[in-house]
């Protein structure tokens, strides 16, 4: 049998998925890390990570993976020596450097770039050039979390991908690093780092280490291929992969994600699109979603109320449930105030009320990148927390009039095991 081994180094902790030819999962793997701050020590516990996840797979199964691929947070960055070996504590994926770099990129990055964000992984490599002391003496490599390890794998140091190299400005566009980024890092910061060559997502880079085909039983000629992010490894997994097919995310927040020939940057509605084959996939995040649910509800509460309200009739209550005021997509507003009342005696009004909003903006979402050019909405994939709730579906139906479905794999490593079989974005089936 020929299998293919996906690996997720997600928010919370990291999982392994073992696929076949057909799809189907053969193994899956956890280790739960308790990391909860990025320092010195987490590329140690990466790596622990990774290596207990190969250890996990049973050893009549490694004889058999082809090629494996794994996918890490965006933006989670890491700098490191030749031998690969970090030189500092990485900085993860919500870590929010000074303001004032941003402001400095603004002047020569293209309008709406993701990279002005306090977050991306440029600003902090250029935090970095301008901040580390003393500066480390000889090359230094600057690597995405997914990139290292990928590395420990492959060997060869400077290696990303255009999914994870997004935010560090890579034009995916013409597939090259532009000059304002060049001049950019070459503003005077004490060290210049060595950006990674950036590979298509599965690219095929090379044959396992040796040692670990050794050490863990894989075959010496299983390939690593490049990787990507959590939350595209997570899209893969749906199977959507033509234009119009859309993922939507009910989890602690609102996430779509929507396949399209274009891409759309809007900085002001945090709208940006990655480039997935072909096509693109664009999307945005509302802060309403399973958080305010579960402020109000416990997951037992949400389940029997769902089942009491008939999601075909009408709903009077016209909410915009947020926690707290401000939300930038599909309205950008940083003051926008939560709407909430009025709140009726009856939890399943309540309820309906609080569903049949979010399924509104949902639709508005989704109305909004389509009006920003991206293509007509043909079919919505759910993952996250809300996608078993049928009612729900039923009431997001009614908003969105096109069949919404529940993703049939939702794990990211499931996704990042579909990139290693098929080295290819685009696929018929899931896989
Ligand atoms: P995340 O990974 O973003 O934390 P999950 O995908 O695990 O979120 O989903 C958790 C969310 O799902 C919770 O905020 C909860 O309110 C919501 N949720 C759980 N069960 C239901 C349900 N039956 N109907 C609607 N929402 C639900």
């Amino acid at each position: 049998m020929n299998l293919f081994l996906g690996i997720d180094f997600g928010t919370s902790g990291a999982r392994s998925v073992v696929i076949d030819t057909h799809g189907g999962v053969q193994a899956e793997g956890v280790c739960n890390s308790k990391e909860s701050l990025v320092t010195m020590e987490s590329p140690k516990l990466w790596k622990n990570g990774l290596f207990e996840l190969l250890n996990q797979i049973p050893k009549d199964l490694c004889s058999q993976i082809r090629a494996i691929a794994i996918n890490g947070t965006s933006a989670t960055v890491l700098l490191c020596d030749e031998m690969g070996n970090p030189v500092t504590a990485p900085m993860a994926y919500n870590h929010s450097c000074d303001g004032a770099i941003v402001e400095r990129l603004k002047a020569i990055a293209p309008p709406d770039h993701p990279v002005l964000s306090s977050t991306s992984s440029l600003v902090k490599l250029l935090w970095w050039q301008e901040n580390l002391t003393p500066p480390p003496k000889g090359k230094l490599y600057f690597l995405h979390q997914g990139d290292w390890l990928g590395f420990l794998l492959h060997d060869k140091l400077g290696i990303s991908d255009y999914h994870n190299s997004l935010k560090l400005g890579y034009d995916v566009v013409n597939l090259c690093y532009q000059s304002w980024l060049l001049r950019a890092i070459q503003w005077e910061g004490k060290i210049r780092p060595i950006l990674p060559q950036v590979l298509t997502p599965g690219t095929c880079i090379s044959p396992i280490n040796g040692e670990l085909s050794d050490r863990f039983g894989f075959r010496r000629d299983c390939i690593i291929r490049a990787g990507t992010t959590d939350s595209i490894a997570a899209f893969i997994a749906s199977g959507a992969s033509y234009p119009g097919e859309a993922v939507t995310s009910l989890g602690s927040t609102l996430v779509l994600k929507l396949l399209s020939p274009r891409a759309i940057n809007v900085a002001k509605y945090g709208i940006y699109s990655h480039r997935f084959g072909d096509l693109w996939l664009t999307g945005g995040a509302s802060n309403t979603g399973g958080a305010l649910l579960r402020h109000f509800f416990s997951d037992r509460q949400l389940e029997s109320l769902s089942r009491q309200i008939n999601p075909n009739i009408p709903c009077y209550l016209d909410y915009y449930p947020l926690l707290q005021p401000g939300d930038r997509f599909p309205i950008n507003d940083p003051n926008l105030l939560p709407r909430l009342e009025p709140r009726p005696s009856n939890d399943v009004e309540f309820l309906h009320g609080l569903l049949n909003a979010i399924a509104r903006i949902e639709s508005q979402g989704y109305q909004l990148l389509q009006n920003l050019g991206a293509s007509p909405l043909q079919r919505v994939y759910t993952a996250g927390g809300g996608s078993q709730n049928s009612t729900w579906t039923t009431i997001r139906q009614h908003h969105l009039q096109v069949p919404v479905i529940p993703s049939p794999h939702t794990q990211a490593a499931y996704g990042t095991a579909c990139l290693a079989m098929g080295g290819k974005l685009i696929k018929k089936s899931n896989c």
